[in-house]
């Protein structure tokens, strides 16, 4: 009994030493994409402003080469943490033991860029163009835009980059592998009049500017990991708010060739790309990184997604979530409690052995108790913002995610599509076939809904038998176009209710920002007005504000 009370004791001893800061084995090496400039601008700060020190880290910043690429240096062992691109998960999808540990740009600041005198001004004016790609035939964010435009990559002369930005300049490529934040710079000091060309805008969107590790860092040093990652996000919080300091820094110690104007320009550039503002520096969301497996495999790079999972890394301490030392402490004190009654029994009748044998018990079942009620709280989270009936998201989630990307939507001068959807004379279902069976029609729109939903777009149940979409990105032509595709796909679809096939039919109302209104009740009553005629247009139809 004693025993495993200082079992219990250490164990609470060992999960509070988790918090606690991590220690150095040796100088940490961290390895840069390219030369030093304000992209990195976070990790300087970090380590300047002493934030790395303060978790008991040594750590050397090395900047980048064409012979020094993070990957590489990791894998070799030459440096334990790195920033790299997408091609971290090409190696991991191709076997290779990394670990993404924060995504510090959440859109790629990666584009094509044309001189407007070419005459390109999209995708599909690249067929027949020299295009220079920094990764040549590897690049998975602008192979995926050419597929997602019907264009095969072969169908445009792809080379790989020079890094000389000279040769778009000059006109011996017409389109050059350019980054946002850098390129702009140099074609506005210079007044030449370009074009960007943005996998963003063809449904591309990758992460950018990861900080990541290999397996065996994670593996066999976890706080030094937590630790490193700690305190770089809070060296990106500080240079984010400090961007002057870091630039004067930057020309001061780090020997950095760009100009301070032009340093001004990368900083402000990339606050539209990490988001300082809207999101939490550093956030993964499993279903981006999906999104770029899955882009990976469209262009044909990788042939398994397999090595996908735990690629991304869970920043909560695998050892001690938030609830386990309050629970320790409660379960130390229930067997204090437990104790003095043993105490009694063991006076009496000294069944000593018994008792300790159902205190064990007992605490299996607590453990088993807790893991269910962590369970439960995973649910009624997912439960919160999801129709139970579709499994799409509810009336309180629409709310929430359109004010959301109307904001979004302008700050970055993009535009917004609501689409709203209402099932044709569906009373008539339910009173025919019955609610059970009203109910699976409900279901199999939301599955189709869900089927044809592309990244980025929000599918609800607004109530009832009516759905609404909001679409980011997405202007009214696009919109209708989608909406018709759904329209006659669900007409096309019969619904099976035991031996009976349910036909039905919807129809549609489209609304979008900024044309048809800038307010989120404003796009909802547009839709709705749209719906209104197409329903007394004569139904399973499409109608737009
Ligand atoms: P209209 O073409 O004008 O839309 O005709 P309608 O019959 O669909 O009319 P309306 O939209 O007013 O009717 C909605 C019906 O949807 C009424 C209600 O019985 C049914 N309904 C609402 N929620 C549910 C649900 O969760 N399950 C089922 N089975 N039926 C529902
Ligand atoms: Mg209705
Ligand atoms: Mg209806």
């Amino acid at each position: 009994m004693l025993r495993w009370l200082l079992g219990c004791l250490l164990l609470a001893g060992a999960v509070a030493a988790q918090a606690d800061q991590a220690a150095p084995e040796s100088v940490i090496d961290f390895q840069l994409r390219w030369h030093h400039q304000f992209q990195f601008a976070g990790y300087y700060a970090a380590l300047e402003k002493g934030f790395y020190r303060e978790e008991g880290l040594e750590v050397r910043i090395h900047a980048g080469s064409p012979g020094r690429q993070p990957v590489k240096e990791v894998l070799a062992g030459r440096a334990q943490y790195a920033e790299g691109n997408s091609e971290i998960l090409h190696q991991r999808l191709l076997g290779q033991p990394l670990v993404a540990l924060a995504a510090i740009f959440q859109h790629s600041p990666s584009v094509l860029i044309a001189r407007r005198d070419s005459g390109i001004a999209s995708a599909h004016d690249l067929i027949g163009k020299r295009v220079m790609l920094m990764d040549g035939n590897a690049d998975a964010d602008f192979l995926t835009m050419l597929l997602n435009e019907g264009i095969s990559p072969s169908q445009v002369n792809i080379l790989p980059s020079s890094y000389d930005f000279n040769d778009l300049l000059s006109g011996k490529v017409d389109a050059f592998n350019s980054y946002l934040t850098n390129e702009p710079f140099y074609l506005r000091q210079q007044q030449v009049d370009f074009t960007v060309i943005d996998p963003r805008s063809y449904r591309v969107d990758f992460y950018s500017d990861v900080l990541f590790t290999s397996e065996a860092e994670v593996r066999d040093n976890p706080a030094r990991v937590q630790a490193f990652r700690r305190a770089t996000l809070k060296g990106w919080r500080y240079a984010m708010e400090h961007p002057a300091e870091i630039i004067d820094l930057l020309l001061a110690k780090y020997g950095v060739s760009k100009s301070r104007e032009h340093l001004e320009f990368e900083a402000a550039a990339m606050r539209s790309l990490i988001l300082p503002d809207l999101i939490e520096i550093g956030h993964m969301n499993p279903g981006r990184w999906q999104h770029m497996a899955d882009a990976f495999i469209k262009a044909g790079l990788v042939k398994s997604q397999a090595a996908l999972a735990g690629f991304v890394y869970d920043p909560r301490p695998p050892a001690a979530p938030a609830w386990v030392v309050p629970v320790l402490l409660g379960a130390l004190l229930a067997v204090g409690a437990v104790l003095s009654v043993a105490g009694y029994f063991i006076r009496v009748n000294r069944r000593l052995l018994s008792v300790d044998a159902q205190l064990r018990e007992a605490n299996e079942r607590l453990v088993a108790n807790l893991a269910e009620i962590s369970a439960l709280h995973k649910q009624l989270q997912e439960q919160a913002v999801h129709d139970p009936l579709t499994g799409l998201y509810n009336r309180r989630y629409l709310d929430e995610v359109l004010e959301r990307e109307l904001a979004r939507a302008v700050r970055e001068g993009y535009p917004v599509s609501v689409a709203m959807i209402d099932l044709d004379h569906f009373k008539a279902v339910n009173d025919t076939y019955g609610h059970k069976a009203g109910d699976r029609v409900l279901q199999a729109l939301g599955r189709l809904l869900h089927e044809q939903a592309r990244e980025g777009d929000v599918p609800c149940r607004f109530g009832g038998e009516e759905f609404v979409l909001v679409l980011p990105r997405m202007a009214g032509d696009n919109a209708r176009r989608r909406a018709e595709q759904w329209r006659e796909a669900f007409a096309a679809q019969a619904t099976r209710h035991g031996e009976i096939e349910i036909h039905c039919t919807m129809s549609v109302g489209l609304a979008t920002y900024p044309g048809d209104a800038t307010s989120a009740e404003g796009l909802l009553a547009g839709a709705d007005r749209a719906l209104y005629r197409a329903k007394a247009g004569g139904r399973n139809r499409v109608e737009a504000a």
